[in-house]
């Protein structure tokens, strides 16, 4: 084995879990397995290390400054990369180049911030003790919840960008994991959770001290004093992405006016947990009111903001070693734009963040105008600052000059105008001469180098000038970089002060920008209801509003408290437009907008629960009507009176007298046992009676105006039940030929007839088959509250049919009744005596 074989060996026993990229001279180099697993991942030629000879050594590599993209490829495959660099200057040392792995990669621990998404954090997460941790490295953000229950923590790892989770190995603990005093001291005074513990642990031993530097302190966040939004109805309301997995059509990209990425992030948090405690949402209303009416301000504060850069972001590549001067500057104009703007916004900040400017300033000063990329290579610091830089400059500058003449009377003294002296990394300093001048070369000019076209040269004079420009210039790129490399630690040694200057921008982004929203597209302040009930005027839906084509109507709504809208109407006719309004109208309030409405008076929600439309979840093994189901029975199952409830067409994936059964009994239950707040969107016209019985049942219509057979949809909101479907007129519409829609008239007719709804959903199998209608679904059968059971109570009839008597002790047994007494004597109502039939 050669010796840099070995080299590579010792290394790569530390890191078999991870693909070794291994530095050498210009490339990256992957070996072995490594190379055959990568080389396909990053569609490059896996070669051999010396062809010609009996090593087969499997092989690939990439130039060293394109790694970026490759490791990304590396990391989205699962796989993790450890980066093993060259420690001392290869000119310098004596035999074999110092390698050490410098950096491990994962998911969590990204290589180069900027090839992340930038208005989407990038969470490391950590689940133990029923808390949930999670660190953005690339951000600084560091959080956690605790006592959580299984559902929270379903629900917050749907909603959280989670990339990466660090899970406890149990018996075979990993080493980092011991040495929990060498934690910061912040984590010790917040005792923050087992998990955060171990994720900072993580973080260090991977990425070491300086990346926990530009961390902020782990923050404990809470999940009751939000407005709760599943995965499902964030989806399901498209708030940031929409069915197809795109972010142009979403709540999100419809309101987004932030300037900042960080903005961006922080508009996603507000969004995805929405407030519930009605001063904090009077706060942020307060703030936005007030900038709505100043408007010369807000616009200037925006253009301040949109000067700022990222910090957070740009700090995490700071604390890398592969930062340049153009980071440092780029650190500088963020620091000085957010200075300026919360400034001009008149925000109090500290002492601390105010002196920043220092740092900004210093920058300023000691890093050149235009730095070069790398910045080990000197021309990187301004001069006139250390009088031992200036002196090295001087001298490198003079020797180059000192080449320039020694060219020039090279030339005058061999009549040769094409001599030309150069450098490179391997010969160094030479003269060049084109072989047509080949015979005009001095005597004691010594050959260095034979070229197809030229010869190169040198003489003795030419290496005593080398040797003095060579050292002039590596003592300059030397100093260059420790200069540097203070100015870097100085930045790092603020991490905080400047994660709390980026906080507090971008909050400001996020208020200014909602302000500007409201401007832009008229949104008013949403007053709170102080009854429950709600109304909205002249409200329109966020998104739809700026995607139609024609101008979009506004429609008022007014709901009593545990009230429910019943709308029916034709397909298309915009039942699923008004009903999500409202639910984007209550989001953005809560989260401290202000609405697309003249007027607007809400309650304050705590959970939105949607079921709309089918979502297809075959990959897991669901059908469409299971998932439907599974939806609505974890709606009924959680939903409380301060919950706002869309449905939209339940039981549509069934046959039609079982799908209407099952829509009719979940309105029932929601009007006399849940008394949420709903919007039920059905085309089951029988279902429109039931306002008979139930008071705070409305009935409405998306208006349609036909002419001739002819329809226009009027998008209008109109009290009472629709008449008809239109659903053939649709169909037509859609361009169903003319063949089929004839035919399914004439069948219309028939069934009508015959007295049927003919507005049901029925298919044509269902009605060839209608001989078992049953009975109770000719004339609408009102809900017998008797033998209806509550939820509990059929719950507590499985408990008691599965009670394993044989197994119990009598204890056992005497306690699981008490527990059934005390469920029955819990659930007094109307239905509290079920006829246990
Ligand atoms: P389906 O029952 O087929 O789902 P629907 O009654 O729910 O139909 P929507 O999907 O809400 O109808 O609306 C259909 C289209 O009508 C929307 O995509 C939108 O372009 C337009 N629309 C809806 N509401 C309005 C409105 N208030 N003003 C203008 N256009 C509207």
């Amino acid at each position: 084995m050669t010796p840099l074989m070995r080299q590579y060996w010792d290394i790569k026993a530390l890191h078999q879990d991870k693909v070794l990229m291994f530095r050498m001279g210009d490339f990256f180099e992957m070996f072995f397995d490594d190379a055959v697993k990568a080389a396909p991942i990053l569609g490059i030629a896996l070669t051999q290390r010396n062809k010609k000879s009996a090593d087969e050594t499997p092989m690939c590599g990439m130039p060293h400054h394109s790694i970026a993209g490759p490791i990304n490829k590396l990391l989205k495959q699962g796989l993790k990369v450890a980066i093993c660099d060259q420690i001392e200057d290869p000119k310098l040392a004596k035999g074999l180049v110092k390698r050490a792995v410098t950096r491990v990669l994962t998911p969590g621990m990204v290589y180069d911030p900027e090839t992340l998404d930038q208005t989407l954090a990038n969470y490391i997460a950590c689940v133990e003790d029923g808390a949930l941790a999670c660190v953005d490295t690339s951000t600084g953000e560091a959080f956690y919840f605790e006592n959580l229950q299984s559902t929270d923590l379903e629900r917050l790892f749907e909603v959280l960008p989670i990339v990466e989770l660090v899970l406890a190995t149990g018996a075979v603990r990993p080493s980092y994991f011991d040495g929990l005093v060498s934690l910061g001291s912040d984590l010790a005074e917040l005792r923050a959770p087992k998990a955060a513990r171990r994720l900072w642990s993580y973080m260090q031993s991977l990425s070491g001290e300086e990346l926990l530097k530009t961390m902020k302190p782990f923050e404990e966040r809470r999940l009751e004093a939000r407005l709760d939004l599943s995965s499902i109805v964030l989806r399901h309301l498209e708030i940031f992405g929409t069915y197809r997995g795109e972010g142009e059509g979403s709540l999100f990209h419809a309101i987004d006016r932030t300037k900042t990425s960080a903005g961006a992030r922080l508009l996603r948090q507000w969004m995805s947990f929405p407030l519930t405690t009605p001063a904090e949402i009077e706060k942020r209303w307060n703030d936005l009111e007030n900038w709505t009416v100043s408007l010369a301000k807000l616009k200037l504060v925006r253009e301040q903001l949109a000067n700022m850069g990222d910090i957070e972001r740009r700090l995490s590549k700071i604390s890398q070693s592969t930062c340049n001067g153009r980071d440092l500057q780029a650190l500088a104009a963020s620091v000085r734009a957010g200075l300026q703007a919360l400034a001009s916004a008149g925000r109090v900040v500290s002492a601390q963040v105010r002196d920043l400017e220092l740092i900004s300033d210093e920058i300023e000063k000691t890093i050149v105008a235009e730095p070069p990329l790398a910045v080990r290579q000197g021309h990187l610091i301004q001069k006139g600052l250390w009088p031992e830089l200036d002196e090295l400059i001087e001298l490198s500058t003079n020797s180059q000059a000192s080449l320039q003449k020694m060219e020039n009377e090279e030339k005058e003294k061999t009549g040769i105008s094409s001599l030309k002296i150069r450098y490179n990394s391997v010969f160094g300093y030479y003269i060049e001469i084109t072989n047509t001048h080949k015979d005009k070369v001095p005597s004691h000019y010594l050959r260095k180098q034979t070229l197809a076209n030229a010869e190169r040269y040198c003489t003795d004079e030419l290496i005593e000038l080398e040797k003095k420009v060579l050292s002039a210039d590596s003592k300059r790129n030397d100093l260059e970089y420790e200069i540097f490399e203070r100015l870097r630690q100085k930045c790092l040694s603020h991490g905080h002060v400047l994660l709390q200057l980026a906080g507090q921008a971008s909050e400001l982004d996020v208020l200014t920008s909602l302000a500007w929203l409201a401007v832009e597209r008229k949104y008013n302040r949403p007053e709170f209801s102080k009854n429950g009930e709600l109304i909205l005027e002249g409200s329109r839906h966020a998104v739809v509003e700026q995607t139609v084509k024609t101008p979009f109507v506004p429609n008022d709504i007014r709901l009593s408290p545990g009230g429910c809208l019943l709308l029916t109407g034709p397909n298309m006719a915009g039942k699923s437009t008004i009903m999500r309004q409202v639910a984007l109208s209550v989001i953005l309030a809560q989260m401290g907008s202000f609405v697309p409405a003249s007027r607007a008076v809400l309650p304050i929600f705590d959970h939105i629960f949607t079921r709309i439309g089918a979502s297809d979840h075959l990959s897991e093994g669901l059908s469409t009507f299971m998932v439907e189901m599974t939806e609505t029975a974890e709606m009924l199952r959680k939903a409380t009176s301060k919950s706002l409830l869309i449905l939209d067409e339940i039981g549509r994936g069934t046959s039609t007298f079982d799908g209407m059964s099952l829509a009719q009994a979940i309105l029932e239950h929601l009007l006399s046992d849940l008394k949420a707040t709903a919007l039920f969107a059905t085309h089951y016209h029988e279902l429109t009676t039931l306002a008979e019985t139930y008071s705070q049942l409305q009935n409405a219509h998306m208006s349609v105006a036909e002419k001739n057979g002819e329809i226009r949809f009027m998008h209008t909101l109109t009290a009472g039940p629709a008449l008809k479907s239109y659903g053939i007129q649709v169909a037509k519409l859609a361009g169903l030929p003319s063949t089929v829609t004839a035919r399914a008239q004439s069948l219309l007719k028939k069934l009508e007839k015959e007295k049927l709804s003919a507005t049901s959903q029925l298919s044509l199998l269902d009605f060839t088959d209608k001989m078992d209608i049953p009975s109770g679904l000719k004339g609408l059968e009102k809900r017998d509250e008797a033998k209806v059971l509550r939820v509990e109570h059929e719950e507590l009839l499985e408990s008691l049919k599965g009670f394993a008597i044989a197994q119990a002790t009598p204890l056992e047994a005497l306690n699981s009744i008490a527990q059934w007494q005390k469920t029955l004597s819990q659930t007094q109502g109307p239905t509290a005596s079920p006829t246990l039939e």
